[in-house]
């Protein structure tokens, strides 16, 4: 754990040095939350959740009658520990009455989805369950592979097909994952561009069809994002969300990003819809280990270390 821990803060240095050296001066005054709004802008926490992160960092430095910056330092940490914790929820897999548990998976192409279901599964078969991976992705010859890599590589079954219909490779998948057992089904899905409509449709209708497999599948909808793509991410957030209605993200690339702050511009428009969008993992690296479930108070620390 503190290998990771050590990853997350080297990580996040981009995003948090500049965040630190605000605190390196000896005065708490208008310049020093100026430059803490700056640094948060940079970080890409967008304006509105800087404004209000801000506004609680003020209140709290009153509260507390602080009178040194790296006080200060430590109640930023408090506040974002505090914005991010809604985000903070362990991805359960339910005892289903019949049939498997359903992960829907979906990201723009990069976004590091193909090697997030890898990392998924082998966290999966590590506790002792049983994965089928659905291979929903049929017309890129190279998704399909790289998925039956991550398949071969954990020792798990992969239903997929050359061309035809990604509705009907997850449709299979779930029967197949009722009739041998599995305990859970994770559907990859072809990236795409929130632009690309059409796809977005092809999307929904994957996730019909997997409720006519399974009465109360899916069970999980989740969407990839790449941490260093700031305030994109929140966009496609957004987007996807229109579309299918996420139940959970996965942030990915979070070991070398300059845009950490986009957690709590995501935490902000959670809140703002009365939604529970939990973060449930982070991606810190490329190898099977380096998925790990969110922790907001550590996502603080690593970010302000
Ligand atoms: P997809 O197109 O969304 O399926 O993306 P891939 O799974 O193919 O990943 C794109 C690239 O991002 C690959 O080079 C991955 O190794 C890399 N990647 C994925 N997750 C992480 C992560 O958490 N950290 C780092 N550093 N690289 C990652």
């Amino acid at each position: 754990r503190q290998g990771w821990l050590g990853r997350l803060s080297a990580g996040l240095r981009k995003t948090g040095s500049s965040l630190t050296a605000v605190f390196t001066g000896t005065r708490i005054d208008d310049a020093l939350y100026e430059e803490l709004e700056t640094a948060l802008l940079m970080a890409d926490t967008g304006a509105q959740a800087t404004t209000l992160l801000l506004d609680d960092l003020r209140r709290r430095v009153k509260a507390e009658r602080a009178t040194d910056p790296q006080q200060v330092r430590a109640l930023l940490a408090d506040a974002i520990t505090d914005w991010l914790r809604p985000l903070q929820k362990p991805l359960a897999v339910g005892a289903q009455p019949d049939g498997p548990t359903v992960w829907m998976v979906a990201g723009v192409n990069g976004a590091g989805k193909t090697t997030t279901i890898g990392k998924l599964t082998w966290h999966l078969a590590h506790h002792g369950a049983t994965v089928l991976l659905a291979a929903a992705d049929t017309f890129r010859a190279a998704a399909r592979e790289q998925l039956g890599v991550w398949a071969q590589r954990n020792g798990v079954d992969i239903v997929s097909q050359d061309g035809g219909d990604p509705a009907a490779v997850a449709f299979d998948a779930v029967t197949a994952g009722r009739a041998r057992g599995k305990d859970v089904v994770i559907v990859d899905t072809a990236g795409r561009l929130p632009t690309q409509l059409h796809l977005m449709e092809e999307l929904r209708k994957i996730k019909r069809v997997v409720q006519k497999a399974e009465a109360t599948a899916p069970h999980e909808v989740l969407l990839v994002i790449d941490g260093n793509t700031g305030q994109n991410a929140l966009a496609q957030v957004k987007a996807f969300d229109a579309a299918l209605q996420l139940t959970g993200l996965i942030v990915t690339k979070l070991d070398g990003t300059a845009k950490g702050g986009v957690l709590a511009a995501i935490a902000m428009w959670a809140r703002e819809q009365g939604r529970e969008l939990p973060v449930y993992f982070i991606g810190i690296g490329e190898k099977l280990e380096d998925l790990q479930p969110f922790d907001a108070r550590e996502f603080a620390t690593a970010l302000l270390s």
